[in-house]
């Protein structure tokens, strides 16, 4: 019965019946002549929803670690230098991709718990005058610790500088979840994967790539096939694939996008922060510290917790595992045994919301921490009750 549960996990997300539904299928012909039918008009969707009329939009058959490497393999040369700041695990695997590429990263490290520091990249970039870096890399949303970052900020560090590199960012835990300005930002490359804001199964990495990107691709040395633009650009215009499509994601993603655009995609990025809300206001009452050093840190897609000292996270969220079935988000590289997290991103609602937080509260209560039961959902439940009339009625 447990497998009823939602899951609190911040990817894969709960996938609603009605996109399960309609990845339920039987095989379609990827060479027949109405595929584009299909996919053209997704494509369309995945730049209203980044915001990215000026891109062009890819789905690889990949996860969005396949899309890191899309990004940097279609741009860069082998020994390019790249700035990106390290803030979590997420922020961390991109940078190690890069140096197994042979790029030179300039790595900046900060406290995890802050967010991309605006600051030191435009430092870095100002002392670049030789413009040696060719590509500024940043999560947005860094997942391991539940800080949003601000990019418009990034944007503004390059054109305030006059530097020409390329602004690829991270949107795997964001996007379709929390607002991202693709063209307002000036982003080069964004990615995302099929399993998080967009609540489908795990197997497709979307990307979306400028104009600008698409040039520095003429002259990009670094090794690509599977992963390559131009194939995938060129058998797109043809309303083709350069292999079999990912056809049930492709048809997923559709259905998807038209949950989005019907809730609103403002709504769903309030409903967001409503629901993150929520998990704040248990934690707080928890007596609980956030992961994320500050409220303009705190991202709507995700929640990290701090455990009490002398408390092992992990041994929490196993507990609450094998006690309820439920999962919540493991704490990953510096800060695992000591944050557990609280995935609330997707296909989500009050109610479910609800659940996860009053589980992991009898968790905590039965393994002994220091905490009220019911003093968490009592914080939530009031939030939720008094900002009900905030939130359109979820479609389904
Ligand atoms: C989930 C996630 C990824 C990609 O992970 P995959 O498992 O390859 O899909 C990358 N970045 C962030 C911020 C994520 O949350």
């Amino acid at each position: 019965m447990s497998q009823q549960n939602p899951v609190f996990i911040p990817g894969p997300t709960n996938v609603p019946d009605r996109l399960r539904r309609v990845m339920d299928m039987q095989t379609l012909d990827h060479r027949a002549p109405d595929f584009a039918d299909t996919f053209q008009p997704v494509l369309a969707g995945v730049k209203r929803i980044l915001k990215a009329s000026s891109a062009q939009v890819m789905l690889f058959p990949a996860s969005g670690t396949g899309g890191w490497e899309a990004a940097i393999t279609n741009t860069l040369s082998p020994g390019d230098k790249v700035l990106a700041a390290r803030y979590g695990m997420f922020s961390h695997r991109w940078i190690d991709l890069c140096q197994h590429h042979g790029l030179d990263v300039q790595v900046i490290d900060v406290e995890w718990g802050e967010g991309a520091p605006v600051e030191q990249y435009a430092e870095a970039l100002q002392a670049d005058s030789n413009h040696e870096i060719k590509a500024v890399l940043a999560c947005h949303n860094e997942t391991a610790t539940g800080v949003v970052s601000d990019i418009a900020g990034l944007r503004n560090a390059l054109d305030d500088t006059g530097h020409p590199a390329l602004l690829f960012i991270d949107g795997v835990s964001s996007i379709a979840s929390m607002d991202f300005r693709f063209d307002e930002w000036g982003v080069d490359i964004a990615i995302t994967g099929s399993q998080k804001g967009f609540m489908l199964y795990t197997g497709m990495a979307i990307v979306a790539v400028s104009e600008k990107a698409l040039q520095a691709m003429e002259s990009a040395r670094l090794p690509r096939c599977f992963l390559d633009f131009r194939d995938m650009l060129n058998a797109n215009a043809q309303g083709s694939f350069p292999y079999t499509p990912p056809l049930q994601l492709i048809f997923g993603l559709s259905e998807s996008i038209k949950m989005l655009e019907e809730e609103g995609l403002e709504n769903v990025f309030a409903r967001h922060h409503r629901l993150a809300e929520g998990v704040r206001q248990a934690a707080q009452a928890w007596g609980l510290p956030l992961c994320a050093k500050r409220p303009e840190l705190y991202s709507d897609s995700v929640t990290a917790i701090h455990v009490p000292d002398g408390f092992d996270a992990t041994a929490l969220i196993n507990h609450a595992y094998a006690a309820y079935g439920v999962s919540y988000g493991v704490g990953l590289g510096e800060v695992a045994g000591k944050v557990f997290r609280i995935g609330h991103l997707g296909s989500l609602t009050d109610v479910m919301a609800l659940t996860g937080i009053s589980t992991i509260e009898m968790a905590m209560h039965e393994l002994g921490y220091p905490i009220q039961l019911g003093a968490g959902t009592a914080a939530a439940q009031a939030y939720y009750s008094k900002t009900r009339g905030e939130l359109r009625a979820m479609a389904a």
